[in-house]
């Protein structure tokens, strides 16, 4: 089968740079209008540009995800402009505020983690509900990390993510004789611009390496990685597939065998 979604309206959220970059444009490939959706213009124009350089259409919206009216008018803007909504991706997010270890963190950081990365992804789906339903059916996808899984550090951060599975359960379960499927995406660690940056400034080389000896296929993912994981949960080519959490994470959760 062809992956195709020619007729399809996108919403990627943090798409402005990264992993929601490399999904806004592998899904413009794939034939769909994208709404590129982030609170950082010029980066928004940047994804934009990358998508007309495909033949694609891309239209930046200026949106907080974690600001209600914000997201409504969002959605209103996407329906007036391309008529409908078929697939949202929940990607905006990340680690926030300083987000650490329990004993570390305040109330503040707690709480501005749980609101873009849960609160967000909470607002964007019920925003989108109606326009999916009466298009005959949608898709999502939600971001999230193998930090949902593992208790490594970053506590807002993690719980935010762990939320994202009972979201898209709930959505999968209560929606989908409305013809929604809803699946939630784990990446372990990806080399964005962004998260090259941070590994620089957290030691270099060493962290790097520290990292890596984690990873069964020897390598970190890359956006591509992730936006080829999204593409196939938002194609007919998963059409069976709803309420589960894609591990896109080279093998880290799953352990090392050192016996070789
Ligand atoms: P990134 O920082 O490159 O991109 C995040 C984007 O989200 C940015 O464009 C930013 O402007 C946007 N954003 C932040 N807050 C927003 C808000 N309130 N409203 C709208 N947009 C907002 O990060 P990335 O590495 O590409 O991460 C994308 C997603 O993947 C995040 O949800 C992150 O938690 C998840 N993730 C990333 C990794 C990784 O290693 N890079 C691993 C696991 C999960």
């Amino acid at each position: 089968m062809i992956v195709d979604l020619d007729d399809d309206v996108a919403i990627v959220t943090g798409a402005a740079s990264g992993i929601g970059r490399a999904i806004a444009v592998r899904f413009a490939e794939a034939g769909a209008d994208v709404v590129v959706a982030d609170i950082d213009a010029d980066g928004g124009a940047d994804t934009v540009a990358q998508i007309e350089d495909t033949g694609g259409t891309g239209v930046f919206v200026d949106v907080d995800v974690s600001d209600g009216d914000d997201v409504g008018a969002m959605v209103e803007a996407t329906s007036e402009r391309f008529g409908g909504i078929d697939i949202l991706v929940n990607n905006a997010g990340g680690s926030l505020a300083g987000d650490d270890n329990l004993h570390r963190i305040d109330e503040s950081t707690w709480r501005t983690n749980i609101d873009v990365n849960l609160t967000g992804s909470f607002l964007c789906s019920k925003a989108v509900l109606p326009e999916m339903a009466a298009g005959g059916g949608g898709r999502m996808v939600h971001m999230s990390s193998v930090n949902a899984l593992m208790g490594i550090g970053l506590t807002s951060y993690s719980s935010a993510k762990s939320g994202l599975f009972a979201l898209s359960r709930t959505i999968a379960t209560q929606y989908g004789r409305h013809g929604i499927r809803s699946n939630v995406i784990c990446p372990g660690t990806i080399e964005t611009e962004n998260r090259r940056r941070e590994m620089e400034a957290s030691g270099g080389s060493d962290v790097r390496d520290e990292w890596l000896e984690q990873y069964a296929l020897d390598r970190f993912g890359t956006p591509d990685d992730v936006a080829d994981a999204a593409l196939y949960l938002a194609s007919d080519m998963s059409s069976f597939v709803t309420g589960t959490e894609l591990l896109v994470d080279g093998g880290l959760t799953t352990g090392l065998d050192h016996s070789l």
